[in-house]
């Protein structure tokens, strides 16, 4: 029994990729109701490519709005215009869905599956030991609940409790500049499905179309408010739009107004012994790139599989140890990236200030800078070259290379029959994928580990290989055809 504790997108997420693998849970979460605010607000490519192995991409792209593109703009003039049309994905758009619909639909897809988020829960204490995890839960009404489970997942957000209870440290800082953001109707000039960022003077100014025709305000404040300001009126949020925006910009209507800080915190550690952490409560930062509950979720993708496999005595428990590697080197990218983007848009210096607007301006120009921005926001360029699981054979493949992405592709033949790359991967095996050349016959002693499929010639992946590609499309190895040997053996090292 697994016990996935918080419903918030990371662990709704979590809950639906185990279940769908067959796994027995349980989920939790203290609140009574999920979340009525929009909070994060895009679901990248990449999100979606795994979504799609899940097979409910599909419901998310219906209950959002599929965003074109971003502009930057400093002093009114354009310095960068980037399309999501050239993401290199089948999405080829920024999903904008609010976090109360992501939440909505995870949730129902979760309910398909006939698990039921167990709310007014409440996580109080746990104790591990080697056989498993002993877990006090406060359930409505005052209830206490002693449980016993196996591998606890603390998917419980940035105060979480399962991380005070490790005594891990959440290290890092937080921002001392205030921000004000708004959920707000607006008319006037404002591309309907792109994100605007103004870069001035007096600080950033961001602009999200949300679904609805309403558009998400955010812009910080500089560094000396006092802590406990109350929330911004619909006055002090136009005042900044008319600082800061494009002109003739009017917001009314607003369904939120709030103002936060910007904390940039992660643990060392994703996992200890039979817990391991998840989203908010491994990693926070800015949300400048809007990557933080899309870097949670890929957490979820990362470890479902992975303690699937190992719970159905398919893959040595091993498999569980390359989960924080791998999560802790993408969180403190994107930890790193989100926070130099935000210290750049919020310097008050001129001379930084004008040095930045320059410079930008001019390599945002090039349509190879602006490749390089959009493969970053899709996150289509998270790897895992250092991984425990990334092999580097003889004879690999050049692309996509070890540890790399593995784009879906179209099946010419597979041992379950299926059409596609990404419906091996849903099953939770491995795929053993000859591209332009004879599939490998794999040995019975695998085939809960692993399906064999063969692709044709095609424009992601070098002819005349076999790639290993893992449940979360990433390639763990590749090697020439003639060398598939070695491939079984690579599989055979993580057999049960
Ligand atoms: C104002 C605001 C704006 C944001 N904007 C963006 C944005 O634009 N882009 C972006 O990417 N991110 C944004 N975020 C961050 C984003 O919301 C988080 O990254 C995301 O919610 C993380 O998901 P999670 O599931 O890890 O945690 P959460 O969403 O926090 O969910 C954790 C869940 O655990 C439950 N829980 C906690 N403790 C216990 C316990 N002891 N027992 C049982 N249940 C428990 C909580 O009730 C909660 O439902 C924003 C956040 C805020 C607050």
């Amino acid at each position: 029994m697994v016990l996935v504790t918080g419903a918030g997108p990371v662990g709704l997420t979590m809950a639906m990729s185990l279940k769908r693998l067959g796994v027995d849970l349980r989920i939790i979460d203290k609140n009574a109701e999920r979340t009525d605010k929009s909070k994060a607000l895009v679901i990248w490519p990449r999100t979606l490519e795994l979504l799609d192995i899940q097979g409910c991409a599909e419901a998310f792209v219906a209950a959002g709005l599929k965003g074109a593109g971003a502009r930057m703009l400093a002093g009114g003039k354009e310095l960068v215009h980037v399309r999501f049309d050239t993401a290199r994905s089948a999405f080829r758009y920024a999903l904008l869905i609010p976090q109360s619909e992501t939440e909505r639909v995870l949730e129902e897809e979760l309910a398909k599956l006939g698990v039921r988020v167990e709310r007014q829960v409440d996580l109080h204490s746990f104790a591990q030991d080697d056989d498993g995890v002993s877990v006090v839960l406060d359930g409505p009404s005052g209830r206490t609940e002693n449980a016993r489970v196996d591998w606890l997942l603390g998917c419980d957000g940035a105060h979480s409790t399962i991380r005070m209870g490790l005594g891990a440290q959440f290290e890092g800082s937080t921002m001392r500049s205030e921000w004000m953001l708004g959920d707000v109707a607006i008319e006037g000039p404002l591309p309907p499905d792109e994100l605007t960022i103004c870069w001035t003077e007096h600080g950033v100014l961001a602009l999200f179309p949300i679904i609805g025709g309403r558009v998400r305000v955010i812009a910080d404040m500089g560094e000396n408010m006092a802590d406990a300001a109350p929330p911004p009126t619909l006055e002090e949020l136009q005042a900044v739009i008319d600082q800061r925006g494009p002109a003739g910009l009017a917001a009314r209507d607003p369904v939120w107004l709030s103002r936060f800080r910007i904390n940039e915190r992660k643990v060392t550690d994703y996992r200890d012994g039979r817990v391991f952490l998840a989203g908010d409560a491994a990693h926070i930062h800015s949300p400048a790139g809007g990557q933080g509950m899309n870097t949670g979720m890929q957490d979820a993708f990362n470890l479902a599989w992975k303690l699937a496999l190992v719970v159905h005595g398919r893959a040595q428990a091993e498999l569980l140890d390359s989960y924080s590697p791998e999560r802790s080197a993408i969180g403190a990218q994107v930890l790193r990236n989100a926070g130099r983007l935000t210290e750049i848009g919020i310097t008050r210096n001129p001379l930084l200030q004008e040095l930045r607007n320059v410079a930008v301006g001019a390599l945002g120009q090039f349509a190879m800078v602006q490749q390089r921005i959009v493969d970053q926001l899709t996150e289509v360029d998270l790897h895992y070259p250092d991984s425990p699981l990334t092999q580097s054979l003889p004879g690999a493949a050049r692309r996509p290379a070890a540890g790399a992405r593995a784009v879906d592709v179209a099946l010419a033949e597979s041992d379950g029959g299926h059409a596609r790359l990404h419906e091996v991967l849903a099953t939770g095996r491995f795929a053993v994928l000859s591209v332009g050349a004879p599939r490998v016959a794999l040995p019975d002693t695998l085939r809960a580990l692993a399906t064999s499929a063969v692709a044709a010639e095609n424009d992601h992946y070098d002819t005349g290989h076999v790639y290993l590609v893992r449940p979360d499309a990433y390639v763990s190895s590749s090697t020439g055809a003639s060398d598939a040997g070695a491939i079984v053996t690579a599989l055979t090292q993580l057999r049960a």
